[in-house]
């Protein structure tokens, strides 16, 4: 470590547990935000000024003027310019600290394209918004034996757990060490679950999440593992309701951890996305029955709604989003097949 760093990271180094040899193990990682919205920008910010030596981050949206007051890194500039996520938060975080290696990866997650996303990361930081992608990067950190940090937050609750895999060496090859997503959560929730943009959110939850997020992936950057705190940890800052439960071992059933059946990465259980006809998308969501009841009163405030027992629309400019009952959507108003999956998950639910 050179002198200059020797003095950027002056305080982090007197915390007795990362020190000198901690920080340069932070200086040689690579951490992977996948999704840069309110938890991501945070977990981007904190680990580009701890001096993680490589940030690779991935997201499909672009920046609008609701996101400014909680996605902490982006400014009206960006909103105005509707700059891409991945773009504007590597151009900020490179004038934060331009002694690491920043990249902006303007992409959605696919199975894909998970291998040449992530490959090579010693840390990823879930900062998504949706079940499906958190799945998609449960099969690929469990398959590839990488840690990865879930979080969640909407409304003024948020929720976090560590996920360890056993040890990448094949001396000690060993079984998996906490519970993965899939132990917890075989399915994804069923029927409707809140979004941000259906029941708001707090800046302050988001941040929360992401900084005990942040806090684990630099216990694992610099092998302090004993100091995980190996939780499911949930909380509402407004209820003033914490709770820490203890998510017991690795099921004996599960098919990701225990039988490595990597079905979200192999494509068997993606979101199937076709581009139909002009300036629109189709999304066959297959897995999930839409009520179209409680859909009209999430998305009334938000839009305008059409509905009737077949069909249901739900116009917001300049997009409008035809929802049938089984889940499928046809999105007009982008032939963008990433942006198309946000407005999905984001009015409809992930
Ligand atoms: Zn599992």
């Amino acid at each position: 470590m050179d002198t200059p760093d020797r003095e950027r990271y002056s305080r982090q180094i007197l915390y007795r547990p990362i020190g000198e040899a901690g920080q340069a193990k932070l200086l040689a990682a690579r951490a992977a935000i996948v999704g840069c919205g309110a938890l991501g920008t945070q977990q981007a910010a904190l680990l580009a000024r701890a001096g993680v030596g490589e940030l690779r981050i991935i997201d499909r949206d672009y920046v609008e003027s609701s996101n400014l007051q909680r996605q902490t890194l982006f400014t009206e500039s960006d909103a105005a310019q509707a700059l891409p996520k991945a773009v504007a938060a590597e151009a900020h975080l490179k004038q934060a600290n331009s002694r690491i290696r920043v990249c902006g990866i303007v992409a959605d997650l696919t199975p894909e394209n998970a291998a040449a996303l992530l490959g090579g990361i010693n840390v990823i930081l879930d900062g998504t918004d949706n079940f499906e992608t958190r799945y998609l990067i449960n099969d690929y950190a469990v398959k590839e034996k990488i840690p990865w940090v879930y979080g969640a937050a909407v409304g003024s609750t948020g929720a976090t757990m560590t996920i360890v895999p056993g040890s990448p060496l094949p001396s000690e090859a060993s079984a998996q060490e906490t519970p993965c997503l899939a132990c917890l959560f075989p399915e994804p929730p069923s029927g409707l679950h809140p979004t941000c943009d259906t029941e708001g959110i707090l800046g302050s939850a988001a941040s929360a999440v992401a900084s005990i997020q942040v806090a684990e992936a630099l216990k694992l950057l610099v092998g302090d593992t004993k100091a995980l705190h190996r939780k499911l940890i949930s909380f509402d800052l407004w209820e003033n309701r914490f709770q820490a439960i203890d998510p017991g071992a690795p099921s004996d059933d599960c098919p990701v951890c225990r039988r490595r059946e990597f079905a979200h990465l192999s494509g068997d259980r993606a979101v199937q996305i076709t581009l139909c006809g002009r300036n629109s998308v189709q999304i066959h969501e297959r897995r999930r029955p839409v009520d179209f009841a409680e859909l009209a009163s999430k998305l009334t405030p938000l839009g305008t709604v059409r509905s009737n027992p077949f069909v249901m629309q739900f116009s917001v400019a300049p997009y409008e989003l035809t929802i049938f009952p089984d889940g499928r959507a046809i999105i007009k108003g982008t032939t963008d097949p990433g942006l198309a999956r946000s407005l999905y998950a984001r009015y409809i639910g992930s």
